[in-house]
């Protein structure tokens, strides 16, 4: 028998469409920074020849920079950047936020903006980031779905992805938010699971994770003894223990099918 206390989910393809967002954060934040450098350098620029004209200019060019950013460094440029990060950071590959402030930090002082500058650009653009990366649509039933397990099961989320679930409304219905990633320790790591069991005081036997990953949410809950949910096409046998949705919609039957079990 299934007698459950606790319920875990990820976040990104689980409770709203990721895939959107994510594009439009990644080309959106990008083009922010370049329109938002080119402004500040003309500026700049502008600034200097008034001075040179008035016979005050102290010699020292503001910055080294020339044509414009995402010209020199288009958005794969960046991409690229951060994959090689990733590679040359292990410990760091699931750190999304520190990956992508490091490349753009790097990619801002070969463009030729001094470190401060380029550490104050790429922060910056990560503000821009996360303000997009949060404009995410859950799924309508969502909200109503968590009110009602959260009145019956300690929930928490546990995410890979650089969401703070405390900066959108579904928020409240998590007491508990695991940060994978800057845990470093993502998802398939067993870790991010522990600490959201270890903080909801459950052991993994009275416990369901809910997620769209078949490799990072639903092998590795089930491996550690929790009942699993994939959410994910119909093409494959499933083990013991890793039930599947279509849509996360679709839980409340299902949980109640569990704890009919005997
Ligand atoms: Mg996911």
């Amino acid at each position: 028998m299934v007698r459950l206390e606790a319920i875990t989910f990820d976040l990104d393809d689980t409770l709203w469409d990721n895939g959107g967002v994510m594009r439009r954060t990644e080309e959106g934040h990008y083009a922010w920074l370049d329109a938002a450098l080119h402004a500040w350098l003309e500026g700049r620029r502008q600034d200097r020849l008034e001075e040179r004209l008035g016979g005050h200019a102290d010699g020292a060019e503001p910055s080294g920079a020339r044509g414009r950013f995402a010209e020199r460094f288009p958005l794969a440029a960046f991409i690229e950047r951060r994959l090689r990060l990733a590679g040359a950071h292990p410990l760091r590959r699931g750190d999304f936020t520190w990956l992508r402030h490091r490349a753009l930090t790097e990619l801002l002082n070969e463009y030729g903006l001094a470190a401060e500058h380029a550490d104050h650009w790429a922060s910056r653009a990560m503000e821009r980031f996360m303000v997009l990366r949060h404009e995410v649509t859950p799924h309508e039933e969502v909200d109503e779905l968590l009110d009602e397990l959260g009145r019956r099961y300690r929930l928490a989320s546990i995410t890979n992805g650089n969401v703070e679930i405390a900066r959108l409304a579904l928020g409240r219905h998590f007491p508990v938010a695991i940060a994978a990633g800057e845990l470093l320790a993502p998802k398939p790591d067993p870790r991010p699971f522990l600490a959201a069991l270890a903080r909801l005081g459950t052991p993994p036997s009275r416990a369901l994770h809910v997620g769209d990953s078949w490799a990072e949410d639903a092998l590795p809950a089930r491996r550690l003894g929790m009942q699993a949910v994939w959410i994910g096409p119909d093409d494959r046998d499933l083990p013991a223990g890793i039930h599947r949705l279509d849509h996360v919609r679709e839980l409340p039957t299902l949980i109640r099918w569990l704890e009919r079990q005997r």
